[in-house]
């Protein structure tokens, strides 16, 4: 049994001494010849019914190789028997969604979710009515019609654990989905604390150097087939392009993360002993709602960092202002850092009183840590925070 580092190097290139290659070939055919019409119409009724390959890809919103490569690379990381790629992480959730939705018309969600998530949930817009509950009224509200129950862990942007084995419990027969973006397969594996479904924006850690869209769902080959006939009859594909620079970040994911790991424990000390810092919420330092889980359900305490400001949104848009290495910008698990604030960018199609309610506070800012030398990153924050001006200090005093 192979390592997830080796798996990290390896996965998804199976096929590459058969095929006489060392870095995975791009196939940008959106149609392929069919000889055999009888052979290619048993294709066609395969990859229709959701089957990971045929014998004859037919069209490429059916089936592409590049885009089957990654998507196994990250089922073998994820621990799951399949994946399935998408254009990106809403497109992802949405399959799931529409999925569920042939099952009942009821979702169940727990605050706080990434800022679109949220927003596709609570408009209602794919025909779903979603009922936002803390994480242990779930029992109490399922009701027949209850298709999905979504969490995500740590939550975007407060760094809320939220307690996978009990919200399986808690669900029964109810699938459970675990949007696992800010974890990463290096940290978590929420399938094998009994999710049914692990979703990322691969956009963040996977991709991993901030040049691709993209989102994946792992999960059973039972899963996987539905998703993939949504897939195909809806058309959220993942382009090839897209997908070789997708699989061409793996292999640095678990070195990546340990290094923006180690950055942030420094950072987020640091940041906590800061005049200007009222809280910096980092799982590590045991302050964000079920830090306990740290060592069980989750191996460390991530990459990311958010800071509530004492001089609330004037000092958080100095902060924005004044960074100089680190770049002022939303998204999240590259290798360079990023800051941003959430009340003001992501979480804005959240109400003013739904943001309130999950700790959203007009002073938040969330730090993504990337891999560059601690101290450098330090000094930039370090100096970036001496921009709040002293009169806000002493006004929140
Ligand atoms: C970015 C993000 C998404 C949405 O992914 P896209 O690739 O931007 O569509 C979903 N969940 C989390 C936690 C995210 O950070």
């Amino acid at each position: 049994m192979q390592r997830f580092e080796t798996h990290t190097v390896h996965a998804g290139r199976e096929d590459f001494v058969r095929l006489r290659v060392h870095a995975p070939p791009i196939d940008l055919s959106t149609t392929y010849p069919v000889t055999d019409l009888e052979v290619g119409t048993a294709s066609f009724d395969a990859l229709v019914a959701g089957d990971a390959h045929a014998s004859n890809p037919i069209y490429a919103r059916l089936y592409n190789p590049t885009v089957a490569r990654t998507e196994n690379a990250i089922a073998t990381l994820e621990g799951t028997e399949a994946c399935v790629a998408y254009g990106s992480g809403m497109a992802a959730l949405t399959a799931v969604l529409l999925v569920a939705r042939a099952r009942g018309n009821h979702v169940l969600a727990v605050r706080p979710l990434y800022g679109t998530a949220d927003h596709l949930l609570d408009s209602g817009l794919l025909g779903l009515c979603t009922e936002f509950v803390r994480a242990d009224e779930i029992a109490a509200r399922i009701r027949p019609e209850t298709a999905l129950i979504v969490i995500e862990t740590p939550a975007n942007p407060t760094l809320d654990l939220v307690d996978i084995r009990a919200v399986v419990a808690a669900a029964g027969a109810v699938p459970v989905l675990v949007d696992s973006t800010f974890a990463t397969p290096v940290l978590q594996n929420p399938i094998t604390l009994g999710a049914r479904y692990v979703l990322h924006s691969a956009t963040k850690f996977l991709g991993g150097h901030g040049d691709v869209i993209a989102g994946v769902v792992a999960c059973a080959e039972v899963d996987a087939k539905a998703l993939r006939t949504m897939r195909a009859t809806t058309g959220a594909l993942l382009h090839p392009l897209a997908a070789f620079l997708l699989h061409r970040g793996l292999p640095t994911l678990a070195l990546r993360v340990e290094r923006a790991q180690s950055n942030a424990v420094i950072l987020a000390a640091r940041l906590a002993n800061h005049a200007a810092v009222a809280c910096a919420h980092y799982p590590g330092l045991g302050n964000v709602r079920n830090a306990h889980l740290l060592g069980s359900q989750m191996r460390g305490p991530g990459t990311l960092i958010s800071i509530d400001l004492r001089g609330g949104h004037d000092a958080a848009s100095a902060v924005m202002r004044a960074v100089r290495l680190i770049t002022p910008a939303v998204s999240l698990g590259s290798v360079d850092s990023l800051i941003q604030h959430p009340a003001g960018l992501t979480h804005r199609v959240v109400s003013a009183e739904n943001q309130a309610a999950c700790g959203i506070t007009p002073g938040l800012l969330r730090l993504s840590v990337g891999i560059e030398h601690v101290e450098d990153l330090w000094s930039d924050l370090d100096q970036a925070l001496a921009a709040v001006p002293v009169t806000q200090l002493a006004a929140a005093a």
